[in-house]
């Protein structure tokens, strides 16, 4: 007896809502992209408890065909597809005509729709896929869509729903992609009757982000206004302190669709490089702008994951477009005034003799001449051999000797390793390093990589290595910690695969245990290294995103005397 048969259309269309409709925010999903797809400029987002008993979503768009409305809710009907050529150059937000008979399977739909040309619109009722009612009605132009009950017939999906209010930030989440790349559309969303965004349309980015961010995130954005002929890149990124310790403010678009890919979100976070700090995550709202043929967006049901051509030239422009941003800005961090009122106090309180320890930890540089060249900066003096003070002329620098020296070492290491021609410095007895097999295995895999950075290991016995040189950037100090602290490192790598981010790795962990054994600078090393820092790439951190320099500009100063308000 034969076994296979077809499934009927309602069990068809409850398996696809299954991909297509997860949760409440995902039926709010499919109606805004309707709605932004039908050109609305005024969408309006009515939920009530979590979208859980009812979402309402009214837009003012292109509203639907008379004679179309009941196609509009069949599985695979849709407007935005004509052919097989249009599936490889989408422009629209939804075009697989599926979310429509997905919902309407599997919650109570109403929809009232009037386009421009017809001069009645028409109501239809909905359950389990069938058209209860259908009647014109005087209405105007756009389409509201009511979404109640949803899962009243899958009890098993219903089930999973979370709490009103997780359910809700999903649905917040949703219309804030949205509402933070359209400005030209006023978005209203209501929960329970309570206004919780209202984004009116406006001209500027900036302004819209501002209404849905609020003016105190958004001070600390710089736009990103990039392009390369293949790509443009255009938003706001936040400065590099502003930096979150979780991603809520991370939206990455391609062509205005949010979407998310790990590739092209990294781009970002390689962009930033040491700028941030570890941890951290930056902020951002940017749109990639890319012919819509080389974006595959039918790779999953909810379209939020894309597939893109050359990802690489997509990933290099990114990452471009957020080091130019940052480059052009000056970007030492300034310092904000946080200390509690009585701590200021007890400073000025303080007894003769702690003074006098603070004036024995300051020492004054020899001359106080200006650095050699065409540095803007005059060197003042050096306190707790940890922090050295400099003059600019708009006002104070305090820079941290190590992590200016670790930044120093690491951009040279590189360099060198960019031209291809790395000092190395032979140690006159080799080091006996005694490896773990794990150990081991990451020597092996990278021992060209370490060879041509200057590494020179050679296999000892079973479980030892014989260390006969190392890059002479990093000195003679520590080397057997240094080596431990770059396997260390390596060993991280899986994820990476270009030859140049291992080089980094290297000079990261490199830098970091050189450094420790430089405990005393002397002036004329100081001197040198601040030279050197001035001409590094970045040299507002160390390696590991730790600020090397702070800056006190005059005013900041004068406002701490009170000489200014
Ligand atoms: P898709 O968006 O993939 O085409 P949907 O099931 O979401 O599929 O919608 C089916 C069709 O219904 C759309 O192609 C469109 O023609 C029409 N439609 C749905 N919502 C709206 C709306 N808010 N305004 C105008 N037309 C709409
Ligand atoms: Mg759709």
């Amino acid at each position: 007896m034969s076994k296979i048969k077809e499934l009927d259309k309602d069990l068809i269309n409850k398996i696809a809502a299954g991909e297509v409709i997860e949760r409440p925010a995902s039926v709010v999903k499919e109606l805004v992209e309707n709605a932004i797809d039908a050109e609305a400029t005024h969408i309006s987002i009515e939920v009530i408890e979590g979208g859980k008993s009812l979402v309402k979503v009214s837009d003012n768009g292109s509203g639907i065909e008379k004679d179309d409305v009941v196609m509009s809710i069949q599985r695979h009907t849709t407007s935005k597809l004509n052919n097989l050529q249009d599936l490889f150059q989408i422009t629209t937000l939804g075009f697989r005509g599926e979310a429509l008979a997905s919902i309407a399977s599997i919650a109570k739909l109403e929809m009232i729709t009037k386009t421009k040309e017809n001069d009645v619109g028409v109501s239809i009722t909905v359950e389990n896929g069938i058209v209860l009612k259908q009647e014109y009605v005087s209405a105007k132009q756009g389409t509201m869509i009511a979404v109640s009950d949803l899962f009243y017939n899958v009890p098993a999906r219903k089930k999973h729903l979370k709490g009103i209010a997780v359910e809700f930030n999903h649905i917040i989440d949703i219309i804030t992609r949205y509402a933070l790349i359209h400005p030209e559309m006023h978005f209203l969303l209501t929960h329970n009757g309570k206004t919780i965004i209202n984004s009116p349309s406006t001209t500027d980015l900036l302004n819209n982000i501002i209404t849905i961010y609020g003016r105190d995130l958004t001070k600390e954005f710089l736009a990103v206004n990039f392009a390369n002929g293949d790509v443009e890149i255009n938003g706001y990124i936040g400065k590099p302190n502003a930096a979150r310790t979780d991603k809520e403010y991370q939206s990455l678009y391609i062509n205005k669709r949010y979407i998310k890919n790990y590739v092209l979100n990294k781009a970002v976070y390689d962009g930033y490089g040491t700028f941030l700090f570890h941890g951290r995550h930056p902020i951002f709202i940017l749109n990639i702008t890319i012919l819509p043929q080389k974006v595959d967006v039918n790779v999953h049901p909810s379209k939020s994951i894309v597939r893109v051509d050359k990802e690489y030239l997509i990933y290099e422009a990114i990452k471009k477009a957020v080091i130019d941003c940052l480059v052009e800005e000056n970007l030492i961090p300034e310092v904000i005034e946080s200390r509690p009122k009585e701590i200021d106090a007890k400073l000025i309180l303080s007894s003769a003799g702690q003074f006098i320890e603070y004036q024995t930890a300051f020492t004054q540089a020899p001359s106080l001449l200006p650095l050699k060249q065409v540095l803007n900066i005059r060197l003042i003096g050096k306190i707790h051999n940890t922090f050295i003070i400099a003059e600019d002329e708009k006002g104070m620098l305090l820079i941290d000797q190590h992590a200016a020296h670790e930044r120093v070492m690491y951009e040279k290491f590189l360099q060198e390793c960019k031209d291809k021609h790395i000092h190395a410095q032979q140690l006159l007895t080799p080091i006996v390093l005694h490896v773990t097999p794990n150990e081991r295995v990451i020597i092996e895999q990278n021992i060209e990589l370490l060879q041509s950075t200057g590494f020179n290991l050679e296999l000892f016995g079973n479980d030892s290595y014989l260390l006969r040189s190392l890059p002479s950037v990093f000195g003679r100090t520590q080397q057997k910690q240094l080596i431990y602290d770059v396997i260390d490192e390596l060993n991280l790598g899986e994820t990476v695969k270009i030859e140049e981010i291992k080089e980094e790795r290297i000079a990261r962990a490199a830098c970091r245990s050189a450094v420790k054994a430089h405990d005393v600078l002397e002036f004329p090393e100081i001197y040198r290294i601040l030279e050197e820092l001035f001409q590094c790439e970045n040299k507002f951190t160390c390696p590991h995103g730790r600020p090397a320099i702070i800056h006190y500009s005059l005013y900041e100063l004068e406002k701490k005397f009170k000489r200014k308000e």
